[in-house]
């Protein structure tokens, strides 16, 4: 039976009524029972993919947000729409693993927080804590077009795809600043000039001098330009699919743009734009 991810993992709909699922309901029992003995959401994700359990049919990768999604779950000890699947004293033994929401912000954090800006407005996105300590993430422009709860952990996750993503688009990144040839055509146009004042039999020195100065330190400024573009191409190249390298980040982008929860463009350090697709939660595609 096809499955329906709109249904909490663990479930499924059988006679109009929600059920579960047996083989996922033992894969949560394994996620809290790992959990509790103090496995990081990484490991057990790893642990999942590689024992070829999945998530959903098309889905042969676990990633972190997926099983901290069923640690966060509230029906799995049984509602009055959800039967149980844990029992209780499993489900305190995970709770009291899990790390309190982070009241301070970790150095990571720290780091991505200046690039994050809402991708309607431009202004830069804001972080709080709610009274039940979550972290609330938003646009500070009243029209709020961006308020949505979401954790450190979905940030920095979301961060390390994005990181992955621009590493294997390294060979889109602009090596100049500008993207007209307008630095090219000055620089010639002075070289021109100079030769042709040369090749006159009277001379204006100083003009010449002039147009001398201004020509080499046109040449420096495009040399230096494309020196900073090929620095950052490398640094970009260096980036890979892990470790979340949030100080390579800082280095290399500018700007993180967001809508709700969406991570839609980045801008590089040499100004150019990258748009993304936040096609799936998670998933990061090119426009
Ligand atoms: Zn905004």
């Amino acid at each position: 039976m096809a499955k329906n991810r709109h249904i909490p993992y663990g479930y499924k709909i059988a006679n109009g009524k929600t059920v579960v699922e047996g083989q996922e309901a033992e894969t949560i029992r394994k996620i809290y029972s790992q959990y509790a003995e103090g496995l990081s959401y990484k490991k057990i994700a790893e642990l999942l993919t590689e024992s070829g359990i999945r998530y959903m049919p098309d889905k042969p990768e676990w990633n972190k947000n997926m099983v901290a999604r069923i640690l966060k779950n509230q029906n799995y000890l049984g509602t009055a729409k959800y039967p149980a699947i844990l029992e209780k004293g499993l489900q305190k033994a995970a709770k009291q693993m899990a790390k309190p929401y982070t009241h301070t912000e970790s150095p990571d954090i720290k780091m991505l927080k200046p690039l994050l800006f809402c991708g309607v407005c431009g202004e830069q996105i804001k972080r709080r804590l709610k009274i039940s300590g979550e972290e609330r993430w938003y646009c500070p422009s009243d029209v709020k077009h961006i308020s949505v709860t979401l954790t450190d952990e979905a940030i920095l996750e979301e961060t390390e795809i994005l990181q992955g993503y621009l590493a294997e688009n390294e060979s889109t990144i602009r090596i100049r600043k500008n993207t007209d040839n307008q630095i090219d055509i000055g620089i010639i146009r002075m070289q021109n000039e100079i030769d042709h004042a040369l090749s006159r039999t009277e001379v204006n020195t100083a003009e010449l001098q002039k147009t001398i100065m201004e020509l080499a330190s046109r040449k420096y400024a495009f040399i230096q330009d494309a020196n900073e573009g090929e620095e950052l191409k490398e640094k970009i190249a260096q980036l890979s699919n892990s470790p979340l390298d949030c100080e390579l980040i800082r280095e290399t982008i500018t700007q993180i743009q967001l809508e709700h929860i969406n991570f839609t463009a980045v801008i590089l350090n040499n100004g150019q734009k990258i748009p993304l697709q936040d096609a799936e939660k998670g998933e990061i595609h090119l426009e």
